[in-house]
């Protein structure tokens, strides 16, 4: 029994009345027992129909057998067109496909693993390579390097008729590359401030840590600092009891183990024993009336010495 519904369109009568053919060629494509009840009737064109069975095959809810049949005109017999399973209305399906850049996160990256930058990377900004021409202002422009070579000529002149000796210099590349400078790229400003702002977050002054600390990183012992322009607010802790020891601190961040918060008390020392071997210390024989024996042991004592 069919529980078949039609859209506004009439359709094809024998497209229409073709269920078994499309049901044969559902049930030769889909796994055995799979395919369920039909559903619907679409009209896809004049004598063209396609007819959806459910299917029941777990993972796949809300799924149809769609098989779509056609007629040629004034011909008696109906042909099979195409058999696909497609989504219903309530089908169960994959969330939205996300690019890989997009579905990245820290931590992903593993041992072997590649991770490129796109050529317009808004955290890089292009670096001095040797290939672009320094700023006038720059201690390696084209400018300060003649000015500077002046200046050696003149004092390598030496005696009047002496060829000047121009001494060898390097190449900017060359001296960019001695500093540590030449890099294809390097942060951008955005670079900074992400940067910035990701480490405020986790080792900054709004943590929990710090919040409890008894005093900042900036007065601890184990900070190292760090240079360039976030050395200004950061530097790396180096107490290994600490939770950011390695990890890049905001100089307002802190922690218990910062290196004054509690210096280790000292033991006390006991004084040294005193002994007085000058003055002959009296001592009353005869202390009170009520002594009783101890006031006669020490009379007895005393007449004892004096015979
Ligand atoms: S030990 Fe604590 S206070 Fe000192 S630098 Fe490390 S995190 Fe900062």
């Amino acid at each position: 029994m069919s529980a078949a519904t039609t859209r506004s369109r009439t359709p094809d009568r024998l497209c229409a009345e073709a269920v078994d053919i499309a049901r044969a060629a559902a049930e030769e494509a889909a796994a055995p027992g799979v395919v369920g009840e039909h559903v619907e009737t679409v009209v896809e064109g004049d004598r063209v129909v396609t007819h959806l069975f459910e299917c029941k095959e777990f993972g796949y809810r809300g799924w149809r057998w769609a098989v779509t049949v056609a007629r040629a005109s004034r011909a008696k017999y109906v042909t099979l067109d195409e058999v696909v399973l497609l989504p219903g209305s309530d089908a169960l399906l994959a969330p939205e496909w996300v690019p890989w850049s997009e579905r990245l996160r820290p931590g992903d990256l593993g041992p072997g693993d590649l991770l490129p930058t796109e050529s317009d990377d808004l955290r890089l900004e292009p670096g001095f390579s040797g290939e672009d021409t320094p700023p006038p202002n720059s201690p390696v422009s084209a400018e300060m390097a003649e000015l500077v070579e002046a200046e050696d000529a003149e004092v390598s002149a030496g005696p009047v008729g002496e060829l000047p000796i121009v001494p060898t210099r390097g190449s900017i590349a060359a001296v960019a590359e001695e500093l540590g400078l030449r890099r294809a790229r390097v942060l951008s400003r955005y670079g900074l401030h992400v940067a910035a702002d990701r480490w405020e977050d986790t080792y900054g002054a709004k943590t929990p840590m710090a919040q409890a600390a008894p005093s900042t990183c900036v007065s601890c012992g184990f900070l190292c600092p760090i240079g360039g322009s976030l050395g200004q607010a950061f530097g790396v802790c180096a107490n290994e009891f600490s939770p950011a020891d390695g990890r890049v601190v905001s100089l307002s961040y802190g922690c218990g183990g910062h290196s004054e918060a509690a210096v280790m008390p000292t033991p006390p020392r006991p004084a040294p024993p005193v002994i007085d071997e000058t003055v002959v210390d009296v001592l009353p024989l005869r202390p009170s009336a009520d002594a009783g024996s101890v006031g006669a042991v020490a009379e007895g004592a005393d007449d004892l010495g004096h015979s």
